[in-house]
Formats: structure tokens, C-alpha cells, sequence
């Protein structure tokens, strides 16, 4: 009887083990999902887009099984601080302020900020034709920076990108400020919009770390490196990028 509870314990143990290595440790993503096509949600309500493929791989290279989380951007750098999630692809420029808070993995992406406005419009062209006028951005974003540098504009701030495009396209603002790719991708599919500024910032985005999590930092930045080694980070380029140059 002993032996037999004995092996009996022993069987459930060994059957734990198995299952308990089959699972696969989590690699929790953080994102704002409106920010396509660098993540956004489909017709079949997935978060995709370039970001999530990169995170995709970059899972792949470290084993573990991706969970993506989305929030408002504005929440992605505490959610880090939190733990609550393990790295932000979110289209995240490198700036000094956000590096007081969390790493950043080596760039992969070099972007601006452009102004949006409404087709009809014809006044303006620079930031400065935007001095007393109604700008909507989205919450905690380089974008938002750049708007608040605008004499006496006022600021319309949103968790999320497309509402900052609503407000523009119902006329409750005069522009949005925001990243060049973003602006190209949105202009596509909700009319009556256009770029009416040439690029005028310099950014990089990049994977934000938790600052202890150096060793998690290590294991991206390899990753990225394979990724663009072997031709694979091109091959998302053009699959995401194409039809907009
Ligand atoms: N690149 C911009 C920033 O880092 C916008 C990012 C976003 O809205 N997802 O602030």
C-alpha cells in the first residue's frame, strides 16, 4: 500500500514537471494600439502592425510567449516601473526625460513629427501658422511636446491617436501633431485630411526596459541585432512600409 501511494505521488510529480515545462515564460508587451502601422486593430479585432511583428521575433529569440497589452500611451513608462508589463513597443521616441525612467534598447526606427491638417486648409504650413490655433495630440507623446512649444496654441490632449484625428475631422480642432509615418497611415483612410508641414523633428524609436532590468535590456538588444542581421527586420519593412514610400 505504501508503494503504491509512493509511486502514485511519484507519477503526479513527473506529470507536473511535464506540463509545468511545456509552459513557457511570458513576455508581457506594452503598446497603444491606435498608432498604426506600427499597432493597430484589425477587421478581425488583433493587435498587429509593425511593432508587434518585432516583438514577435523578438519573443521568438527569447523563448518565451508574447502578451501584448494595451493601454494609453501615457501609461506605457509606469506600466514598466509597475512591472505590471516587461518592455513598451509602442512607436516610443528616445528622449531625455523618458530615459530618467526606463532604458531603451538600440534604435530601429528613425521618425518626425509632421502637422496634419484639414484638406481645405491653406494657411497652414509651419508651426508657427499654428500660433492661437486648436492643436489635438495625443496624451504624454513627442508630439504633444512640440505642440506645447506653439505660442499660445490650445492643447487637446487624448489617450489614444484616432481620437486626436476625430477631433480634426469633426472641426473641434485645427490640427494634430504626430509622427510622419502615423499621419501618412491615417490621411489613407480617413479623407478629407493632409500633411501640411515638411518633417520638423529628429526621432528614434526604441524598446523601453525597466532600468533594474539590464540583463532583459541585454537579451533585446541581441535580439534586435539578429533580427536585422538576417534580413528579417527588412522583410517587416517592406511588408509594413511599402506602399508608403
Ligand atoms: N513617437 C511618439 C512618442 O514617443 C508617439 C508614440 C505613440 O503615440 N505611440 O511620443
Amino acid at each position: 500500500m505504501r508503494k503504491l501511494s509512493t509511486m502514485l505521488i511519484l507519477v503526479l510529480v513527473f506529470a507536473l514537471l511535464i506540463t509545468g515545462c511545456g509552459k513557457k515564460e511570458e513576455l508581457r508587451v506594452g503598446t497603444e494600439a491606435t498608432f498604426a502601422p506600427f499597432e493597430f486593430t484589425n477587421d478581425d479585432n488583433e493587435i498587429v502592425g509593425f511593432d508587434i511583428d518585432l516583438a514577435t521575433e523578438i519573443a521568438k529569440k527569447l523563448n518565451k510567449e508574447l502578451k501584448i497589452v494595451n493601454m494609453d500611451f501615457d501609461g506605457l513608462i509606469p506600466a514598466i516601473q509597475a512591472n505590471q508589463v516587461d518592455l513598451a513597443v509602442a512607436g516610443m521616441t528616445v528622449n531625455p526625460e523618458r530615459l530618467k525612467n526606463v532604458n531603451f534598447s538600440t534604435p530601429y526606427y528613425d521618425a518626425s513629427q509632421v502637422i496634419v491638417v484639414q484638406e481645405t486648409n491653406n494657411t497652414v504650413t509651419t508651426r508657427q501658422d499654428l500660433e492661437g490655433k486648436i492643436i489635438a495630440v495625443q496624451l504624454g507623446t513627442t508630439g504633444a511636446d512640440a505642440a506645447e512649444e506653439i505660442a499660445n496654441a490650445t492643447l487637446k490632449r487624448f489617450g489614444k491617436v484616432n481620437e486626436a484625428f476625430l477631433e480634426l475631422k469633426n472641426g473641434r480642432a485645427d490640427a494634430v501633431i504626430i509622427d510622419a509615418p502615423v499621419a501618412e497611415n491615417y490621411i489613407q483612410h480617413l479623407t478629407g485630411l493632409k500633411i501640411a508641414s515638411e518633417p520638423f523633428t529628429e526621432e528614434k524609436y526604441a524598446i523601453a526596459v525597466k532600468k533594474e532590468n539590464s540583463d532583459l535590456l541585454e537579451d533585446v538588444n541581441k535580439a534586435l541585432t539578429e533580427i536585422i542581421d538576417s534580413g528579417k527586420y527588412q522583410e517587416l519593412y517592406d511588408k509594413w512600409f511599402k506602399d508608403e514610400e
